[in-house]
């Protein structure tokens, strides 16, 4: 479904697109987009709370050496103060789970992850 060039070259998905011409594919859960998947795939972990944006022109390409990924959708962040960001890090750092530690303060696993990597409350030191 992907014609895989070298990793600087654009992949086009080659089978169902969008509307927009994004590369589209069907799982159990529904259709999910292309790109996605190959970065999941090649990459790793991918939280819904990540957007992926394209730096090339070719609507259809999945290389994942071809998308930025630290656009985010900037919300929960009134739930936390400050010294739970650090707690929360601390957590992490001393090698707790996302999941456990999303629980204790009751917000998403997503969030966990953004505050961890600091893609959020990066002022927060
Ligand atoms: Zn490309």
């Amino acid at each position: 479904m992907v014609r895989r060039g070298g990793d600087d070259e654009c992949w086009p998905w080659t089978g169902a697109v969008t509307k927009d011409g994004l590369g589209k594919v069907y799982t159990w859960r529904g259709s999910e987009l292309a790109h996605r998947i190959a970065w999941v795939l090649l990459r790793g972990d991918l939280p819904a709370l990540i957007t992926l944006r394209r730096r090339c022109t070719t609507d259809s390409c999945v290389n994942p050496s071809h998308h930025d990924w630290t656009r985010l959708v900037h919300r929960n962040r009134a739930k936390l103060t400050a010294d739970q960001v650090r707690a929360i890090r601390a957590a992490a750092a001393r090698g707790e789970s996302a999941k456990a530690i999303a629980r204790r303060f009751s917000v998403s696993r997503d969030h966990i992850y953004a505050v961890v990597n600091r893609l959020q409350w990066r002022d927060v030191a």
